[in-house]
């Protein structure tokens, strides 16, 4: 069943010239890229992306971070793309949760600078979506 799933490579990973590594990652697993763009991440749609964690300790530091720098927003589209993603990506924990062989596990050290976000489920993927690619 195709799929598509929202993919950012947050300002952590743009700062650290990592957007050819996490795409070349997504295309050698075979998924397509159907929508990609490097961009500022107004305070309102931090806000928005990040709504199911609003009142958590860590949502204040998010909503800077994600703010912090361009962000390459993507919408990747295949067979299961939205938890092919995130078995990509690796556990929310670089070191404790990711394996080595993720982006996470390869590339993170601390859970806030995680490098890249995926959509978790076919709701959040089409919500996400039409946040930041509302015209597709
Ligand atoms: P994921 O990105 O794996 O779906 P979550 O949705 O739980 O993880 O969290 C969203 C983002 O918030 C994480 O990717 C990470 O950047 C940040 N985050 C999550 N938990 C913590 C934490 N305990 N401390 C600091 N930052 C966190
Ligand atoms: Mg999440």
């Amino acid at each position: 069943m195709t799929e598509r799933t929202l993919v950012l490579v947050k300002p952590d990973g743009v700062q650290r010239r990592l957007i050819g590594e996490v795409v070349s990652r997504i295309e050698r697993k075979g998924l397509d890229i159907v929508a990609l763009e490097l961009r500022t991440v107004p305070r309102e749609l931090a806000e928005q992306h990040y709504a199911e964690h609003d009142g958590k300790p860590f949502f204040g530091d998010l909503l800077e971070f994600i703010t912090s720098g361009k962000v390459l927003a993507a919408v990747v589209e295949g067979p299961r793309a939205i938890a092919a993603f995130r078995q990509l990506a690796g556990g929310t924990d670089p070191v404790e949760k990711a394996t080595p062989g993720t982006i996470r596990g390869d590339f993170g050290l601390e859970t806030q600078y995680n490098l890249v976000h995926g959509s978790d489920s076919p709701e959040s993927a089409a919500r996400e979506i039409k946040l930041w690619f509302p015209n597709l």
